[in-house]
């Protein structure tokens, strides 16, 4: 990112000045509409078997070009490998990290379940839910995160973000991760495999899905795929669309218990990653505090009354973006260096 003194001196006055103002930053959010076009994933935990192909392939199809884990230094290793002083290590992650945009977890509860206590079990898959009003967009001072019209995909552009991280502290979700370890570091999440879009592919994830618990699609079929699924009966059958909602990949599947209800259908607004599962959301990860609020104007009430926090997040986040990518151009410059 081309930024020098000048503009960030005018940058850091004209925030200060916006904030002193208790205006809100950046662009406002599409309210919520749905495109006809909105693409998304409906993830079923009934169906999931936590074979984390999901999260192989995720990390295969944004560790190339044009995806969101893409970095020049490790282009080309396996996508769960990364040098760490010479020596490749076995990554398996636990939480979203900056290498890690898709994540499967387990649930393994106490209460009664279907074989006894202690039974009830259920796998969940976790990354950015590409809200129809996204929080982590309103807040972005430099429109760094976009909400494409259209598709409704949430994106990123590093050669934008300064570094503030304030949509880490905007998103409910707790999606948005950052690149600590790195001199130049960039705000990372998924982006719904937007960069594979114009070769004719889709969402890795639901691609490499065995079982069609990740499924790719217009939130529109999803919606009614999910509410489909509701009406259907425990230990009857039913052919799962497996991958794309709309292609002719199906599996023919007993149909387990659900709980009555679409996650991502009004939950902060809405968003175009749906949920089903057998198991009580709450107990899954979902924070209970999230309601149907659409949650910018929430949080920027919220972050208005703290100005001090926000200048100072700006500001910091400014210097730090600056120094880190003049030390990641001299390490570049070096490397070329010792090449030549
Ligand atoms: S889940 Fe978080 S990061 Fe993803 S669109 Fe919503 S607010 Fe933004
Ligand atoms: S859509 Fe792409 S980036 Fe997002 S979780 Fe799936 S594979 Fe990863
Ligand atoms: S690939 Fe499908 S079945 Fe395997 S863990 Fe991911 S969502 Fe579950």
């Amino acid at each position: 990112m081309a930024l020098n003194r000048r503009d960030f001196l005018k940058f850091s006055a004209g925030a200060g000045l916006m904030v002193t103002a208790g205006a809100r930053p950046t662009q406002a959010s599409p309210h919520g509409e749905l495109s006809p076009e909105a693409v998304g994933i409906l993830y079923d935990a009934t169906l999931c078997i936590g074979c984390m192909s999901c999260m192989v392939n995720c990390k295969k199809a944004n560790a190339e070009p044009g995806g969101a884990l893409y970095h020049r230094e490790t282009a080309g290793t396996i996508p769960y490998e990364y040098p760490e002083n010479g020596d490749p290590i076995y990554d398996a992650p636990q939480r979203l990290s900056a290498h890690t945009l898709c994540m499967i977890k387990a649930y393994n509860g106490e209460e009664d379940g279907p074989v006894g206590k202690g039974s009830t079990f259920s796998f969940m898959k976790q990354h950015c839910l590409h809200c129809l009003e996204p929080a982590c967009v309103s807040v972005c001072p430099v429109a760094a995160l976009q909400k494409q019209p259209g598709t409704g995909i949430v994106t990123y552009n590093k050669d934008r973000c300064f570094g503030c991280r304030y949509c880490q502290i905007a998103c409910p979700f707790g999606i948005p991760q950052y690149e600590w370890h790195k001199a130049s570091p960039s705000v990372v999440k998924c982006q719904l495999c937007n960069h594979r879009y114009a070769q004719g592919r889709y969402s890795a994830c639901c691609e490499a899905c065995p079982t069609g618990a990740s499924l790719f699609g217009k939130v529109k079929d999803l919606r009614e795929e999910a509410k489909r699924r509701l009406t259907l009966k425990p230990g009857e059958t039913y052919n799962y669309p497996v991958k794309r909602v709309d292609g002719n990949e199906r599996t023919e599947q007993v149909v387990k218990k659900y709980v009555d209800h679409v996650y991502g259908m009004d939950e902060a607004g809405g968003t175009q990653y749906l949920f089903l599962a057998g198991v009580d959301f709450d107990k899954l990860g979902f924070n209970p505090r999230i309601t149907n609020q659409v949650y910018p104007d929430f949080t920027w009430d919220y972050v208005s009354h703290v100005p001090a926090l926000i200048a100072t997040l700006l500001i910091t986040g400014t210097v730090t973006r600056i120094a880190t990518q003049k030390l990641g151009k001299k390490k570049n410059d070096a490397e070329k260096g010792d090449a030549a």
